[in-house]
C-alpha cells in the first residue's frame, strides 16, 4: 500500500490532532501533491462536513513561511533568535552525545515534555515513550489541562466515561457548565442547538458571558472557582423538594446518607453569597434540573482549573444519580468520553523499558519551580536537559516568567520538536523541523465522542520536516552506537506499524479505518442505565474510601479558591483566562487570518470596574500581581461581571506589548486532586497606562 496518493487530484482522510473534544473526521484536497483544501467528512457523524476556522485554515498553517523546515541549531545566547541551519546527522548526532553523557551521570536529569499540541496515540505517546523508558528519563506528570477532573470522575464513576454526545440532541434540559461550546466543542453544540430546536431549555453556568451563554435560554454568571457551592445547593433543593429517583440512589449509589447531610448544610442562600449568584437563579435551576426528563450536564475541563476543581467535578458528578437522570441515553452526564478507547498504551509505550528502574516523577504545571530547582535529595538531580513536543510551555505554563527563566538557563540543554519558532523554541539549542497533520501516519481516540479516527498523511512532508515518531526513531539510531539497548527492533517500527499497534487485538477494525477514516465503538446507548459503574464498590460514589485515604475529602466538598477577590484588597480581582475563539490553547496564534480575527491581547472588563479606574475601551492598560504584570488593552465588552476580569489566551509571550501573555499572572499552586494548575484562580489588579509602550 502507497503511503501517499499518487493521482493528480485526490481526497485524502484524516483526523483534527488538536486538543479539542470533538476531533474531527478531515478531508484534504490534495492536487499535484500540494493540499489545497482542509473539510470536513461530511460521512463522519460527529463531524458532519463541518470545521472550526482554525482546522479550516490548516493549509494556511501547513504552508505558512515561518515553518521551521529544517534542523537548526543555536549559534548565540540563550533567547536571542540565532540559529544556524545544521543536517540531520548532525543535530541527531549531538543531541544523542549530550544526552548519552548526561545519562551516564543520571539519567533523571533528562525530562520530556509533551502534552496535546497533538493528541494522536503514535505522534503524542508511542516512541517517544519507548525513547525516554529505555533512557531512564524522569517521568512526567501530564497534568496541566485535565488531570483535577479525570481523577475526579474517576473516584466517582470508575473512568472518564459518560454519555454519549450524539444523545445531547434529543435531552430536554442542558446545562453547559464551564464551557464555551461555541469555541471549544463546537460539534457538541449542534447537538444541543438540535435539542433547542426540539424544545430542550439550554443553561449556560460559566464566570464569562461566553458566546455559548449569548445563545443559551439562561446562563449563571457564577464566580471563579464556586461551582462546588453551586451543585451543592442543587442538591439541597433537590432533597428538600424530594426531585430525588430514590431507587437509583437506592440501587447504584454509595454514600447517600452522608452527601445528603453534606447538602443540606448548603441552602441556596449560602451558595448564592459564595458564587455571587441570586437565590432564585438557584432553585429555578433546581427546579429544572429536578423536574424535566431527560436532563444532561455538558461539563468541560474550564471549572476545574481552581484550587477546589476536583471536588467540583465530583459534586456535579453526583448530581445524575440523584435525579436518575442516567436510566436515559439522553440524560447524564459528560466530561471526558477517553475511557472507552480501547488503545494498546503498554504495546506502544513499552513501560517495561524502565525494567527494575523508577526514575521520579516532575509535574508539568510547576515546570518553573523544576527547572529553577538546584537539585537536592528530595527533588533528585538538577534539570540538566529538557526534550519538548507537542508543547509550548514558555507560554502555557502557569507563573510563566518561571518557566522563561528556567528555559533561559544557559546550563540547561533543550530540544525542542516544532512547526514554528515558538517562545519556547526561542529558547531551545536544537529546532527539529516537525511535520503537521497533513503529513503523518496517526490514530486518535476522542474525548468528546467514541469513535476511533485514523490520520493518512496527504502530501509529503514539507521541507526536511519529519514526524514525531521518527524523530524518535532517529534519535535511537543516533544513540544505539553509544548504548546497545536502542539498537532493539522496536526502535524500528515504522509510523503505520505503531498506528496498527495502537488498536492491535481491540474490537477497532483497522481496514474499516484504512476505508472510511473512522470507526465507531460498540458501546451501550445509556451507560449507567442499570448502575454497572467501574468504581470498587461498582456504584456512582459519592463517598470515596480510595480519596479519604489519600488525605482527600471523602465526600465532595466546596474548597475556596487560594486567591480570592476582595473590594478592599490590593488586588481585588479574579481573572480568569480561557481560550480565545481562534486560537487553541498556543496553536493557530501565528496563523494571520486568525490573529487578524483575535486584533490583539485583551483583558475583558466589566464597565463599573473600568470606570472606576478611568479606563475605557481600548485603552492600554497595565494587569498586575506580586507575580509580575502584563501589558495589553481594555475590551469592555459585556462579558465580564462586575469583579472578575478575563484574559483571553493563550498569546505567545513575544506577542505581548511588553513580552508577556496572561501566564505571567498565574501561579503554580494545585488543584485539589489530580495536581492539576489553578489557571483561573487568581488576583490582579489592572490600572491604566498614559502612553503606548512603544510610543
Ligand atoms: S479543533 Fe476541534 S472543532 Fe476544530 S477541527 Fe479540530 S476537532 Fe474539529
Amino acid at each position: 500500500m502507497s503511503a501517499l496518493p499518487d493521482s493528480a487530484v485526490t481526497t485524502v482522510t484524516g483526523a483534527c490532532p488538536h486538543d479539542c473534544p470533538d476531533t474531527c473526521s478531515l478531508r484534504t484536497t490534495v492536487i499535484d501533491g500540494v493540499a489545497t483544501r482542509v473539510q470536513g467528512n461530511a460521512d463522519h457523524p460527529h463531524t458532519g462536513g463541518v470545521l472550526c476556522a482554525k482546522v479550516s485554515k490548516y493549509t494556511e498553517r501547513t504552508y505558512h513561511a515561518d515553518r521551521v523546515l529544517q534542523p537548526l541549531k543555536r549559534s548565540g545566547p540563550k533567547g536571542s533568535g540565532q540559529f544556524a541551519p545544521v543536517s540531520w546527522d548532525e543535530a541527531l548526532g549531538d543531541i544523542a552525545r549530550r544526552l548519552h553523557t548526561i545519562a551516564q551521570r543520571n539519567p533523571e536529569a533528562i525530562l520530556p515534555y509533551s502534552y496535546a499540541g497533538t493528541m494522536g496515540q503514535v505522534q503524542g505517546e508511542s516512541m517517544d515513550r519507548r525513547f525516554f523508558h529505555q533512557l531512564g528519563a524522569s517521568l512526567l506528570d501530564r497534568t496541566i489541562c485535565a488531570s483535577a477532573g479525570s481523577e475526579a470522575l474517576t473516584a466517582t464513576y470508575g473512568g472518564k466515561l459518560g454519555m454519549r454526545v450524539e444523545f445531547f440532541a434529543e435531552s430536554q434540559l442542558i446545562l453547559i457548565w464551564g464551557s464555551n461550546a461555541i469555541t471549544s466543542s463546537l460539534h457538541f453544540w449542534r447537538y444541543a442547538q438540535e435539542a433547542k430546536r426540539n424544545g430542550a431549555r439550554l443553561v449556560c453556568i460559566d464566570p464569562r458571558k461566553s458566546e455559548t451563554a449569548d445563545k443559551c435560554h439562561e446562563h449563571l454568571q457564577l464566580l471563579p472557582g464556586t461551582d462546588a457551592a453551586l451543585a451543592l445547593a442543587l442538591m439541597h433543593e433537590l432533597i428538600r423538594n424530594d426531585w430525588l429517583d430514590h431507587d437509583y440512589i437506592a440501587r447504584h449509589t454509595l454514600g447517600w446518607d452522608a452527601l445528603k447531610a453534606r447538602a443540606l448544610e448548603w441552602p441556596p442562600a449560602r451558595a448564592a453569597a459564595v458564587c455571587g449568584l441570586q437565590e432564585a437563579q438557584i432553585t429555578a435551576l433546581a427546579r429544572a434540573y429536578g423536574t424535566t426528563r431527560p436532563a444532561a450536564i455538558r461539563l468541560n475541563y474550564g471549572m476545574q482549573r481552581a484550587r477546589g476543581g476536583g471536588n467540583a467535578v465530583r459534586a456535579i458528578a453526583c448530581l445524575p444519580a440523584l435525579v436518575g437522570a442516567w436510566r436515559h441515553r439522553a440524560g447524564g452526564l459528560l466530561l471526558s468520553a477517553s475511557g472507552a478507547l480501547p488503545a494498546q498504551r503498554a504495546r506502544l509505550q513499552m513501560p517495561h523499558l524502565l525494567g527494575e528502574r523508577r526514575p521520579r516523577t516532575i509535574n508539568m504545571s510547576t515546570i518553573g519551580d523544576a527547572l529553577l530547582h538546584p537539585g537536592d535529595a528530595n527533588f533528585g538531580p538538577k534539570v540538566e536537559a529538557l526534550v519538548v513536543y507537542n508543547s509550548n510551555p514558555v507560554a502555557v505554563a502557569p507563573e510563566s516568567h518561571k518557566a522563561a527563566k528556567g528555559f533561559a538557563r544557559e546550563d540547561l540543554f533543550t530540544v525542542v520538536l516544532e512547526h514554528f519558532m515558538t517562545d519556547t523554541a526561542d529558547l531551545a539549542d536544537y529546532v527539529l523541523p516537525a511535520t503537521t497533520q497533513l503529513e503523518h501516519w496517526d490514530i486518535h481516540g476522542s474525548y468528546g465522542h467514541t469513535d476511533v479516527l485514523l490520520n493518512r498523511p496527504a502530501i509529503a512532508p514539507e521541507g526536511e520536516a519529519r514526524s514525531n515518531a521518527q524523530i524518535f526513531r532517529d534519535l535511537a539510531a543516533q544513540m544505539a552506537k553509544l548504548n546497545p539497548g536502542f539498537a532493539a527492533p522496536h526502535f524500528h517500527d515504522s509510523d503505520e506499524a505503531l498506528c496498527r499497534t495502537a488498536v492491535a487485538g481491540t474490537n477497532v477494525d483497522f481496514d474499516q479505518l484504512l476505508n472510511d477514516g473512522f470507526a465507531s465503538l460498540k458501546l451501550p446507548e445509556a451507560p449507567f442505565a442499570e448502575g454497572g459503574f467501574q468504581t470498587p464498590s461498582g456504584k456512582c460514589e459519592f463517598v470515596s474510601e480510595r480519596l479519604a485515604k489519600q488525605g482527600i475529602s471523602a465526600l465532595p466538598d466546596y474548597v475556596p479558591n487560594y486567591e480570592l477577590p476582595d473590594a478592599n484588597a490590593a488586588f481585588p480581582l479574579a481573572m480568569i483566562s480561557p481560550p480565545a475563539r481562534n486560537f487553541l490553547n498556543s496553536t493557530f496564534v501565528n496563523v494571520k487570518s486568525l490573529r487578524n480575527s483575535e486584533g490583539r491581547p485583551l483583558l475583558e472588563m466589566h464597565p463599573d470596574d473600568a470606570a472606576s479606574r478611568a479606563i475605557a475601551d481600548g485603552d492600554l492598560i497595565r494587569v498586575h500581581n506580586p507575580r509580575g504584570e502584563h501589558v495589553c488593552h481594555a475590551a469592555i465588552n459585556g462579558r465580564a461581571r462586575k469583579g472578575v476580569v478575563v484574559g483571553l489566551g493563550i498569546w505567545w509571550r513575544k506577542n505581548g506589548e511588553n513580552g508577556t501573555n496572561v501566564n505571567e499572572l498565574t501561579h503554580q499552586h494545585l488543584t485539589d486532586m489530580g495536581r492539576g494548575p489553578c489557571f483561573y484562580d487568581c488576583v490582579v489588579e489592572v490600572e491604566k497606562l498614559a502612553t503606548a509602550l512603544n510610543a
